[in-house]
């Protein structure tokens, strides 16, 4: 599920995606379009048992990612800990 690396060299930890939980899981399951709750519950589900959670968060937070579910967190859920950290909490 999680879209390749190229093009963004240096930016996440080499060879994580190899062991995310979600592989060959649907794209749209961590794209949940609009309300659609149940596809978002089913990707935390998935994040929850994966062993790269905070390698995938990472990621997401230090490129940016604004979309979708990335290390077990909701695209508001990480626009929170941006927040947080803003206000040194
Ligand atoms: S934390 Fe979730 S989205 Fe990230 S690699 Fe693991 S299963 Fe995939």
């Amino acid at each position: 599920m999680i879209p390749s690396s190229s093009g963004r060299p240096g930016r996440d930890a080499p060879g994580w995606r190899e062991r995310a939980a979600c592989e060959g899981e649907d794209l749209d399951t961590f794209f949940p379009v609009g309300s659609a709750l149940w596809q978002a519950q089913r990707a935390t589900s998935i994040c929850a048992g994966c062993p790269v959670t905070e390698e995938c968060l990472s990621y997401a937070l230090s490129t940016g990612q604004d979309h979708g579910i990335w290390g077990g967190l909701t695209s508001e859920e990480r626009r929170d800990l941006r927040r947080q950290w803003k206000r040194g909490a």
